[in-house]
């Protein structure tokens, strides 16, 4: 299934700031402080590497559909 939307669940404020998500998948997450979503055109580009990122989550709050 494509993937429209990634985004950053806030609702339990968990993010650690870890950076994995930044290292699994450099070109979507950034973490300056608390992990943000970049702009991309085309997720689907990096869905594989999103996935990765969404299951090394410790925190798991991200989110994709
Ligand atoms: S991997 Fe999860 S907890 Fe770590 S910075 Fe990214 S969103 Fe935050």
């Amino acid at each position: 299934m494509a993937i429209k939307k990634v985004w950053l669940d806030e609702s339990e404020n968990d993010c650690i700031s870890c950076g994995v998500c930044e290292i699994t998948c450099p070109e979507v997450f950034e973490v300056p402080d608390r992990m943000i979503v970049k702009q991309v055109a085309n997720f689907d580009a990096y869905e594989a590497a999103i996935r990765d990122a969404v299951e090394s989550c410790p925190s798991e709050v991200i989110k994709f559909e």
